[in-house]
């Protein structure tokens, strides 16, 4: 019989699949790395496991202990996943803004949700940021992963993401292309791709026009998990050889021909990381190997960017655009 002894096992080892149509008429093989697949869906499982796993060894997560952290997205699933099966108790913080199913998601895991205003600024007692520090104070045996500063998220990419794809190829990617949120997986998969290949392999991260690791200040933009206004410590700044910045409008283009074209359901970041892809591959030869991260599926984004009314209200598609008319817009 072949079966995992628990989910948290099945975390990792993701496919890697050819790109066929997006990559039609360029030189190099392009390579997507499918971590929806993953049992929370996100490339995310992987941190929440090793920052877990690691607090528990520092004895910084006891038995029965509490999990909070300010996170509504891929990070909170994860989290509440790993600490289901670990006989956790979790407490996510999230602003307003966040939507009810994406509450309800982390709730079915059996996660409490403490909603907080948007419209105060962070210093204010009922901010995301405040309510969560208070909670991490009061709740007995409460930690708090704080995933832009815990060493263990870049640290999961360098012992599992890299290696997977070193493996996965043979040795013979050439190119690693990521978004930058966290940095996580760019500073931690990049710099075992770099060490592993004697500097061979080039790490490009992806980000939305706007943010700071493409020169800008945080502009708002509407690609969600990637992209800060300010530099995280888990970003290791020695890793990147090239940041290219791709525009919203790109990034949700390419993202629906990735479900298409592809069969990849995928969120928008996922639409960013390989329009960069696709930017890089054009000056790229037959020798070379691309990889590509795919952080996430596309179900949490279904009221967004496969939404043509949220499409065109933001002029992302034409007004007058129907569901008959979405392939031939793109
Ligand atoms: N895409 C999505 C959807 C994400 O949730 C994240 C994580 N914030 C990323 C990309 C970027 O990954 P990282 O934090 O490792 O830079």
């Amino acid at each position: 019989m072949d079966y995992a002894e628990h989910v948290v096992d099945l975390v990792g080892n993701t496919p890697l699949v050819k790109l066929n149509s997006l990559a039609d008429g360029l030189s190099p093989l392009v390579l997507a790395k499918v971590e929806y697949l993953n049992p929370g869906g996100s490339v995310k499982d992987r941190i929440a496991l090793r920052m877990v796993e690691a607090a528990e060894a520092s004895g910084e997560l006891r038995p029965g202990g509490t999990i909070v952290e300010p996170t509504s997205g891929n990070t909170g699933v994860g989290l509440a996943m790993v600490a289901q099966r670990k006989g956790y108790q979790c407490v996510f913080v999230c602003p307003d803004k966040v939507s009810e199913d994406k509450r309800n998601v982390l709730k079915a895991y059996g996660a409490r949700v403490v909603v907080c205003p948007t419209a105060v600024p962070p210093e204010h007692p009922d901010s995301y940021y405040s309510v969560s520090d208070r909670l991490v104070a009061e709740i007995d045996g409460a930690w708090k992963p704080n995933q832009y500063a815990n060493p263990e998220n870049p640290a999961s990419h360098y012992h599992s993401t890299g290696p997977e794809l070193w493996r996965q190829t043979d040795g013979r990617i050439t190119h690693f292309v990521a978004g930058v949120g966290t940095g996580g997986t760019i500073s931690g998969a990049g710099r075992y791709l770099k060490e592993i290949s004697d500097g061979r392999v080039k790490v490009i991260g992806a980000d939305p026009e706007g943010s700071v690791y493409s020169g800008g200040t945080g502009r708002p933009y509407l690609v969600e998990g990637v992209g800060e206004d300010f530099w995280p410590q888990t970003y290791d700044r020695s890793i990147a050889d090239e940041i290219i910045a791709v525009s919203d409008a790109e990034s949700f283009a390419v993202t629906r021909r990735l479900a298409l074209e592809e069969g990849l359901l995928v969120g928008g970041s996922c639409g960013m990381a390989v329009a960069a892809a696709l930017r890089l591959a054009k000056r790229l030869g037959p020798q070379d190997v691309v990889v590509v991260l795919l952080p996430d599926g596309g179900r949490g984004y279904l009221g967004k960017v496969f939404n043509d009314q949220w499409m065109s209200a933001y002029g992302f598609l034409p007004a007058d655009s129907s569901d008959a008319t979405v392939g031939d817009v793109l």
